[in-house]
């Protein structure tokens, strides 16, 4: 039996950094939502105890590295199941982009892998699951919409925010996750977002509050480290995008558009400026 999952990319709408935890994370307040861009997960049982990771892009880890292999190996384990299981990713998402690819494969891996071996765990079970590969896994388990508190892993469902397109564009630089976060000081963040005022938006249904209140602390170190992140932003402003904004720890950037006739403008003049570049829909 073969089973497909499709695993879609998430951007922040509103990332805020509270403060630096004992146990080394960083207390955080973000409200994410996803983008109708996804890699597709191919999955296929084994009759040996193996778990084999393949995929078309040539840079990605296919070997314990990989997120859904450790998602494979973890609910093997957990389980107790004694066959194994073929993953071919088929990835559209750009990687190291700031929008969860990663995360994402993994949370799908755990819905494919309940579902191929009929185990029948609920979902709160598999968001604890997905919470020990990382922070940003049990979001992607459910997709939609949250406020996502604690290291992100405490989710507060929201409604989806009115239907708009998404520009991402993914200027040709790696950001390491790891480092923005390292650099954050959350004493010195002066300005913070507000998830209150952001939740407030999206629940009105309001496109200009939602432009409005758009905000992510990370932005101040990802920009300083690469300016061209700024250049890209004013660029997308400039062509007419109605709010936009750095996803995670970036590099890539996104803008929300309400009228379908701007897109053609924006997504050809930011191809002046990158190779990566998407026009997509909320995934509502
Ligand atoms: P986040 O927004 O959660 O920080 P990201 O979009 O910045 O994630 P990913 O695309 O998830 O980053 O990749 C981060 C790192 O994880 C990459 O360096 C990559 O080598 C590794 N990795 C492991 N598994 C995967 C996977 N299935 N797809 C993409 N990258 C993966």
């Amino acid at each position: 039996m073969k089973i497909y999952e499709k695993a879609p990319a998430k951007i922040n709408l509103m990332l805020d950094v509270l403060h630096k935890r004992s146990d080394g994370y960083h207390e955080v307040e973000m409200i994410m939502t996803m983008v109708d861009l996804a890699d597709r997960l191919e999955m296929s049982e084994l009759p040996r105890d193996s778990i084999i990771i393949s995929s078309q892009a040539g840079y990605i880890p296919l070997d314990e590295k990989n997120l859904a292999f450790q998602a494979a190996r973890l609910i093997k384990e957990r389980y107790n199941v004694r066959t194994g299981v073929y993953i071919h990713l088929d990835k559209k998402i750009p990687v190291a982009a700031g929008l969860a690819g990663g995360s994402s494969d993994a949370a799908a891996a755990l819905r494919g892998l309940n579902r191929l071996w009929r185990l029948g765990i609920p979902d709160a079970e598999l968001r604890e699951l997905g919470a020990e590969l990382g922070s940003d896994v049990p979001f992607c388990i459910t997709g939609g919409t949250a406020l996502a508190s604690g290291r992100g892993e405490m989710l507060t469902p929201l409604p989806n925010p009115p239907q708009c397109w998404v520009i991402l564009a993914k200027p040709p630089i790696n950001v390491s996750t790891a480092e923005v976060y390292g650099r954050v000081r959350a004493d010195q963040i002066t300005v913070h977002p507000s998830a209150r005022r952001m939740e407030e938006a999206i629940r009105n249904q309001s496109f200009a509050s939602v432009c409005h209140e758009l905000g992510n602390v990370l932005e101040d170190v990802t920009l300083k480290l690469h300016p061209e992140v700024q250049q890209l932003k004013d660029a997308m402003l400039r062509l007419g995008a109605d709010g936009v904004l750095m996803s995670g720890s970036g590099p890539t950037v996104f803008g929300l558009v309400s009228k379908e006739s701007k897109v053609a403008r924006i997504y050809n003049g930011l191809r002046g400026f990158c190779k990566e570049v998407y026009a997509v829909r909320l995934l509502t």
